[in-house]
């Protein structure tokens, strides 16, 4: 096994594929080079997302959606833990032999660092979001050498949809997958530059999270906060390619091939979870009492939204959306925008489609020739209120019979 094999590829966010024994499977698993949607949402799903149901455009497959949070929120965790608790209950009821996920590396706690976990008790020390990628699925093969069967994964969407184009090739009894959403992630490294820019005191952060009420939360060790709201963000000082042209150009928002998504930028200020098929549901059992769940609720227009976005998405030729706002204008934008913008199941509508753009946009630029390979068709369906719509070249041309094809 190549564990320490750096991966070769321009367009890789390092899911840990190409540091297995055989790391020509990037072909076929790899979000980046040509991924089938619809055939892998009908071999986790059993369908692929339907159209005509309200939602599945945007979030993909699903049977269940809830405003959620437990009624204990676990100390350190990102929103209140439901998904590290999923986990420790997977073990606790014997359900798996392991959770393959992150947690902190020992050097810098922002770095996520691949784990194996197979004690309940083990999993707090996963609470809480690094920010940056780390090969997760490096460690797939030792766990099936280690002997184990049955396995919990929790992973972002490039990980997870690697998982999931591999999953009959690993020989597993069980395989539960709970995902969490992912946008806008960057190197730790530049993460730690952007938290310097925030504060004059970045290494005492430990907390950071983007609310769904436009506003960043930051969190110190000695236990203040500070929020920060988006329109205040120092991002113009920020170089062109803070962010990497994978995470710009991804069309997986929601993680659609896990069993269940939890986020929370559709729960209003709690965590939000999308159930999506019967292990997804087995999943949220596991919490019984101990889950809170309400139905979202959803507010406010985002059509104008999107389109000031684009917009600056154009605007800004591939560096990053900045808004043309004059300074004084912020703070009173900045107040409104919780108040009167998009809320709820509207706030993460709008949000998939600002990153659906981004991604036609971004790959257009970068690399068209991948336009056809890269962006599935219902990214189209998800873009063209706002005009834009696919040249014969960049209509996605694989069948939903079709895996995908290695050789591209
Ligand atoms: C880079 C990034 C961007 C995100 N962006 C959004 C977003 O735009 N909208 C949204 O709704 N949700 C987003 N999330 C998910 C969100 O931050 C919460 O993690 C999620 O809601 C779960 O909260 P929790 O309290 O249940 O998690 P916890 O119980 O605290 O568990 C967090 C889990 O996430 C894993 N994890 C942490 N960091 C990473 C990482 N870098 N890579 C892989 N796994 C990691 C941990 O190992 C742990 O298993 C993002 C997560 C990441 C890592
Ligand atoms: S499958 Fe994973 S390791 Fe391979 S190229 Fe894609 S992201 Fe990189
Ligand atoms: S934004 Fe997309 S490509 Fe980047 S780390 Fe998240 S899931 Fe992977």
């Amino acid at each position: 096994m190549n564990v320490d094999q750096a991966p070769y590829r321009a367009l890789c966010t390092d899911c840990g594929i190409s540091r297995t024994s055989d790391p020509k499977r990037c072909g076929e698993a790899c979000q980046f080079i040509k991924p089938n949607y619809p055939y892998l949402e009908t071999e986790v799903h059993g369908r692929p997302r339907d159209l005509n149901r309200p939602d599945e455009l945007h979030f993909g497959p699903f049977i269940q959606m809830h405003r959620a949070s437990l009624k204990n929120p676990s100390p350190g965790a990102q929103w209140t833990g439901i998904t590290t608790r999923i986990g420790e209950r997977l073990l606790e009821t014997q359900a798996v032999d392991a959770i393959l996920t992150m947690t902190q590396d020992p050097n810098d706690s922002w770095k996520p660092l691949p784990v194996l976990i197979d004690r309940a008790s083990d999993m707090a020390k996963c609470r809480g979001m690094r920010m940056g990628y780390a090969p997760l699925l490096s460690l797939l093969e030792p766990a099936i050498a280690k002997g184990y069967k049955k396995i919990g994964v929790i992973g972002i969407p490039c990980q997870v949809y690697a998982l999931r184009a591999l999953e009959k090739q690993l020989g597993l009894e069980k395989l539960y997958v709970i995902g969490t959403p992912c946008s806008d992630n960057t190197t730790t490294e530049n993460f730690h530059h952007f938290l310097s820019l925030i504060s004059t005191e970045p290494e005492e952060i430990n907390y950071l999270e983007f609310r769904a009420d436009y506003h960043v939360e930051v969190r110190f060790k000695n236990g203040k906060k500070k929020e920060i709201p988006f329109l205040q963000l120092p991002l113009s000082t920020l170089p062109n390619d803070f962010f990497p042209v994978t995470c710009k150009t991804c069309v997986d928002y929601t993680n659609v091939l896990s069993d269940i998504t939890v986020g929370y930028m559709g729960g209003q200020g709690e965590q939000w979870l999308i159930v999506r098929n019967q292990r997804g549901e087995e999943l949220l059992n596991l919490l019984s009492e101990e889950v809170l769940l309400s139905t979202p609720g959803t507010a406010g227009k985002r059509h104008s939204a999107v389109v000031g976005f684009m917009k600056n998405v154009e605007l800004a030729a591939g560096g990053l959306p900045l808004r043309k706002m004059p300074n004084w204008l912020r703070p009173i934008v900045g107040w409104l925008m919780p108040k009167v913008g998009p809320r709820g199941l509207e706030f993460a509508r709008t949000r998939v489609e600002m990153k659906a753009i981004e991604s036609v946009l971004h790959l257009r630029r970068e690399h068209p020739a991948k336009m056809g390979s890269m962006v599935p068709n219902h990214i189209w369906n998800l873009v063209k209120p706002y005009g834009l719509s696919p040249n014969k070249e960049e209509i996605n041309k694989l069948m939903p019979s079709q895996k995908s094809n290695p050789s591209n």
